[in-house]
């Protein structure tokens, strides 16, 4: 896209704002910045833009600026303004970072887009890492870590053959009109942000938009077993691609299982043989959802030419990023996951269902409205007992009473005593789980926050860091 001579608006100053305006700034174009937050509580973030001439427009918004520019580029959690409107209605685009990036790649590098409401960043690391085995120049970021999509623009991955993978989060696709992933996968669709969509409805097509654009060489790669993934699927204008990790899930173009559920299957993925097989083993990563995660990458992947040696060496060197099922530790047999970022409901049914332990978990913390049925019912058969924290615990014990739970569920004052009470009611070969199910802001500063000092209360009762490397 040609940006030389124009004067392009940047909304929202913080971390791809500021890559937004570096990026239109290089590219020749006059960058203005704009920010509802007044100048005194930008100044960290205006420094990183020393350099760069920059008009700012700090503490609100100029309408005559967005309606006389030549295009509006949209930071990711910027709500949606009414001089967004005005500019439209002006004939001045209005477009997401992640828009702009995608009409600045090369036409020959592969783009791989990550979409959903829980799974996003494990299945775009994931990806990533499958990519970097690839010997091909690889990029791995979007919402994902510290790496603003924008930024694989003047990359080397952005080249014909290059492999960009970028997690996208719904409202990116808010303000798109043209991005095509050449494999764009969808998770899963459950309630979680209708504080901003509204309805159901609204944030499925939202995220369904991950297809809209797509041509039909690209692939589409579906959760068979969400309803509402599905919903969306029957709009794609490219090739379905279907996972499915439900027992007897029998896939014609997609991933399932192996009836012993060792091997993930592929089947009739275009470049590829008409069915692959890859042992489940090659992954340290744990539990159902997982291995959901993992078909939708290699799917991915390997639809965008990834071979399957560069794929086995990829899921063989993948480590769970931090606080997602991460195994931290273990004391006679008795293995500590931290699943911190299980924070709504749905993630920890994800991440409990099927466990290959039988397990107590440590949940509870600032509740979120919903029903804990889904995550009770997953516990079935897995879960030996359960330890609650923070203020939704009275909720959860309710819950559990009236789904029939018969194992122990125990109250807790803090995590270090949480962790106490959950290794004492495990044997050899159990496991703890902190999936909490809840926000975490009660008790911590965050989920990272709440992740640490369940490390170091499993610390506390004798669990060392294993050494995973290798
Ligand atoms: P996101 O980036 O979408 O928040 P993550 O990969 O960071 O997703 O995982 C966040 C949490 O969501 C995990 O700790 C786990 O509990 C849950 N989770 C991960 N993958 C899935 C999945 N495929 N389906 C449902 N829940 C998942």
């Amino acid at each position: 896209m040609e940006l030389r001579g124009k004067q392009v608006v940047v909304v929202g100053l913080a971390q791809t704002g500021i890559a937004v305006a570096r990026f239109c700034h290089r590219r020749g174009a006059r960058v203005v910045v704009t920010d509802g937050k007044p100048a005194a509580q930008l100044a960290e973030r205006m420094a990183q833009l020393d350099g760069v001439p920059v008009t700012w427009q700090l503490g609100g918004h100029d309408l005559a600026t967005f309606t006389s520019s030549d295009l509006v580029v949209m930071s990711p959690g910027v709500p949606t303004l009414p001089e967004m409107t005005a500019a439209r209605a002006a004939g001045v685009e209005v477009i997401a970072e992640i828009e702009l990036a995608y009409r600045c790649f090369h036409p020959g590098a592969r783009l791989l887009a990550i979409t959903g409401t829980n799974g996003k960043s494990t299945t775009t690391a994931l990806a990533g890492a499958l990519c970097a085995q690839s010997g091909r120049p690889s990029f791995c970021g979007g919402n994902l870590g510290n790496m603003p999509l924008i930024d694989a623009v003047d990359h080397a991955a952005n080249v014909d053959g290059g492999l960009i993978v970028a997690e996208v989060a719904a409202f990116m696709l808010e303000n798109c009109t043209s991005f095509a992933a050449d494999a764009g996968v969808l998770t899963n669709v459950t309630a979680d942000h209708l504080d901003r969509f509204g309805t159901m409805e609204c944030y499925a097509e939202m995220k369904g938009r991950i297809w809209d654009w797509q041509r039909t060489d690209q692939v589409a790669i579906a959760n068979a077993a969400d309803p509402w993934v599905v919903q969306e699927a029957a709009g794609a204008p490219s090739q379905v691609l279907w996972f499915d990790s439900r027992p007897g899930a029998d896939v014609a173009a997609g991933a399932c299982l192996s009836a012993d559920r060792t091997e993930i299957v592929l089947r009739a993925v275009p470049g590829a043989a008409a069915e692959e097989r890859y042992p489940v083993d090659d992954l340290v990563i744990v539990g159902n959802h997982n291995l959901e995660n993992a078909m939708g990458a290699y799917l991915a992947a390997r639809s965008c030419g990834v071979s399957v040696d560069a794929i086995r060496a990829g899921a063989r060197s993948y480590r769970p990023l931090p606080h997602r099922m991460e195994w931290i530790g273990e004391q006679d047999d008795i293995r500590f996951y931290d699943d911190s970022k299980g924070t709504n409901v749905a993630s920890v049914a994800a991440s409990v269902r099927g466990f290959p332990r039988p397990l107590v978990l440590i949940a509870g913390g600032v509740d979120k409205g919903g029903s804990y049925a889904a995550m009770l019912a997953a516990l079935d058969g897995v879960c030996k007992g359960m330890v609650l924290i923070g203020a939704a615990a009275p909720l959860i014990r309710a819950a559990a009473a009236a789904h029939g739970a018969t194992y122990p569920v125990l109250d807790a004052a803090d995590m270090h005593e949480a962790v106490a009470r959950a290794a004492a009611l495990c044997v050899r070969g159990d496991a703890v789980v902190l999936s909490p199910a809840c926000a975490s802001y009660d008790m911590f500063q965050n989920y990272g926050h709440r992740g640490r000092v369940f490390r170091e209360a499993a610390a506390a009762v004798g669990a060392r860091r294993l050494d995973l490397a290798g």
